[in-house]
């Protein structure tokens, strides 16, 4: 008894040495970031997180074989806890029992079936990652580039943590230690327990004896492993999902940087170009990952051989940081050639990888752990066009238009109500004050006014709200571009120069109400202006049009024959939450038969216009919007409807070049979910600008 309890305090002080003098240097080396203001604004929400998230697993849960064999792992483990206090307690008396705890069959019972559920757990992993080993140096494996061998000696681990707890508990029956009776509730010791009884007193003694310290040292090497591991996610996950954005970091980018030079000291930072410039919580986030690969199995830029892979960025990343660990940690000024100098593009993530980006999101919404990609990208973009004036040369010709014309076109502002000629009733243009009696500012957009396809959409959106009786107005030359394509692209001075000069404008013409037809100026007057003092009420043409119809305002009748399939647009989405009202307006038009892509709500696919994207040429891999517009044809659909010029531009171009080639038939259209719907409120279609061309009858 003695020497168990020293062998067993021995190995404890040992591995509690080297667990806390890790546990010390993570924490440093995470606290040593950036501030991060902010993190803790939202208790509510955090903690529903953490409880959905964490504990129920929700995300986790959405793959249902591997979910559900991780929920019973995270929950065996939790369980498993009161198995080692029990472990300890034998050490020094047969009788101890957890205070309060006690030693109920309820408990036995527990104990047992969460061990066994996480051998089942993991016979249920061992074999996924068997079916697809062959497939995982594949690109297309989630687990292309993860640390595999790392992830095999965990399951091992895992399995001796259980197997040394069952044996002993099962010579435990045998020696008259276990603590649960006579009782079957704790069946897995009992049935171990009945395969032990032909062996002596003694030799169940020493099996007692043996996994009692086995499983000790094997918990606490599994410690020391997992701390130097990327499965340290297990014990950083936690406090990562609490201190995440909630409901979640997508719409607004996680920071709008103060611009004002008076406010600027020598130690500002545009944005990330070092390891040394990543906020705390960025820090966290990198040394989170799981190195699941869900987010790479959902982001464009990859499924289309870009080199950008979120995962791998987040790697690289964080192999960066723990080898800029010493320097940063020293107390000293970086050395000029020392490794935490190091520019972060191109030394450590290449710019290729950087400039895919379509900021679509698709790793946020899918990340387990709730890692924030796209504030990262865009804080490296930010460093890459403000401090190095590096970025994509054809993205140089957009930024310049939106500067100098207020579009990223560059048409200019005289061009701005093109669109309302032949409409057939007065748009009301704001001089001054938005008119008396009208109760929206229809906010048209760049690509809405300029664009010819997406003109067809605003022709349609105003149509339809003057058929309504919603009184709406324009701000016609006054209206300028958002910024959202200079701030995805990290110029983040043009960004907030547009943006500071439209919450102007629209607080000096008085206006509390906003329809956006586009999704990003959506996004920006929503979800970034209030930053910049701009508090409006938005609401998405789609989400005015389906309250229109519930009310009664606009009656669709004629009945309108044809496959429709709808594409998120991800800024409507992924980032906004509105996936049901463009289904909703859909779905009362008559005779309309709506079917889904796979790809669809939240893990719809990106066009490939978000992030700035649209204004760079795409020369690697194949083309994303090709990509979406084959996924919706091969539905067979007679319309690919979307509810964003954007989309609208991208899904239109590919499903030409489809018709062009002779692989999509030439009757396929793509139309905004407006449009849909206009046609089966006017018969025959209406005259005048936008309907002819839209026609599909
Ligand atoms: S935001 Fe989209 S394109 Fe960018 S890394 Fe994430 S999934 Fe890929
Ligand atoms: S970033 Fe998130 S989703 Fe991607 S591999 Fe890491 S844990 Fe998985």
């Amino acid at each position: 008894m003695a020497a168990r309890i020293v062998i067993g305090l021995l190995l404890s002080f040992a591995g509690l040495v080297v667990v806390a003098r890790r546990a010390w240097f993570l924490f440093r080396l995470v606290a040593n970031g950036k501030p991060d203001p902010g993190r803790m604004t939202d208790i509510g929400a955090q903690v529903k997180a953490e409880l959905m998230d964490v504990f129920a697993q929700r995300k986790l849960l959405r793959r249902s074989i591997p979910g559900v064999a991780h929920f019973l792992t995270f929950w065996g483990f939790i369980v498993l806890i009161l198995t080692i206090i029990e472990a300890y307690g034998d050490l020094f008396s047969k009788t101890f029992a957890i205070p309060l705890i006690g030693h109920g069959r309820a408990l036995g019972f527990l104990e047992d079936f969460f061990a066994t559920a996480v051998l089942v757990a993991l016979a249920t992993f061992t074999a996924i990652r068997i079916r697809q080993n062959p497939a995982r140096r594949e690109r297309r494996s989630r687990f292309y580039g993860s640390h595999t061998g790392a992830a095999w000696f965990t399951l091992f681990m895992i399995f001796l943590v259980v197997a040394t707890l069952l044996l002993y508990r099962g010579a435990q029956v045998d020696t008259g230690d276990f603590p649960y009776g006579k009782s079957w509730w704790p069946f897995a010791s009992r049935l171990l327990g009945g395969a032990f009884s032909t062996l002596s007193h003694s030799t169940n003694m020493g099996i007692e004896t043996a996994f009692i310290l086995a499983q000790l040292a094997v918990i606490w090497s599994f410690f020391v492993f997992v701390l130097h591991s990327k499965h340290l996610h297990i014990f950083v996950s936690e406090p990562n999902v609490l201190f995440s954005r909630r409901p979640k970091a997508l719409g607004s980018l996680g920071s709008t940087p103060d611009l004002d030079p008076e406010h600027m000291t020598e130690d500002t930072v545009f944005g990330t170009g070092q390891i040394g410039h990543l906020t705390w919580k960025q820090r966290l986030d990198l040394i989170s990952c799981t190195e699941c690969g869900r987010c790479q199995d959902q982001c464009p830029a990859w499924a289309t051989d870009k080199p950008l892979s979120p995962k791998l960025l987040i790697m690289d990343l964080r192999e960066h940081l723990f080898a800029s660990s010493s320097e940063l940690l020293s107390g000293s000024e970086i050395p000029a050639g020392g490794v935490a100098a190091k520019p972060l593009v191109p030394d450590v993530i290449e710019p290729d990888v950087l400039w895919s980006c379509t900021t679509c999101g698709a790793c946020v919404e899918q990340c387990p752990v709730d890692i924030e990609h796209v504030d990262t990208i865009v804080d490296m973009r930010r460093y890459e066009v403000l401090v190095e004036a590096r970025f994509p040369t054809e993205a140089a010709l957009m930024l310049r238009n939106i500067e100098n014309q207020g579009d990223p076109w560059g048409l200019g502002q005289s061009h701005r109500l093109d669109w309302t000629v032949g409409l057939g009733f007065e748009v009301p243009v704001v001089t001054s004050t938005i008119p008396d009696g009208a109760e929206y500012l229809f906010w048209v957009g760049c690509a809405g006014a300029l664009d010819e396809r997406a003109r067809r959409t605003t022709q349609t959106i105003a149509r339809l709200l003057h058929q309504a009786g919603v009184v709406f107005a324009v701000l016609g030359p006054k209206e300028s571009c958002t910024g959202d394509p200079a701030r995805r692209l990290g110029n983040e001075y043009l960004y907030q120069t547009q943006a500071q000069t439209n919450v102007e404008t629209l607080k000096a013409a008085k206006v509390t109400k906003v329809v956006a037809s586009c999704p990003h100026c959506f996004n920006s007057i929503t979800r970034e202006y209030p930053a910049l003092g701009g508090d409006f009420e938005v609401v998405h043409h789609t989400q005015l049009l389906e309250k229109l119809l519930a009310e009664g305002k606009l009656q669709p009748e004629t009945p309108v024959s044809a496959k429709v399939t709808y594409h998120d647009p991800c800024y409507l989405g992924r980032h906004n939450e509105v996936y049901d009202e463009p289904r909703g307006v859909l779905a009362q038009v008559p005779g309309v038969q709506v079917t889904e892509m796979h790809r669809h709500r939240r893990t719809a696919f990106c066009c490939g216009a978000g992030g700035a994207r649209m204004w760079m040429e795409e020369k690697i891999g194949t083309r994303i919007n090709v990509n979406r517009t084959d996924e919706a044809l091969a539905t067979g659909a007679d319309v690919i409807s979307t509810a964003c010029p954007y989309c609208m531009i991208m899904l239109d171009d590919a499903t030409k070049s489809r018709q062009a080639e002779g692989s999509a038939p030439e009757s396929v259209r793509v139309l905004d979910v407006a449009q849909v719907l206009e046609q089966s409120l006017v018969a025959p279609p209406a005259a005048g600008p936008g309907s002819a061309d839209d026609s599909f009858d």
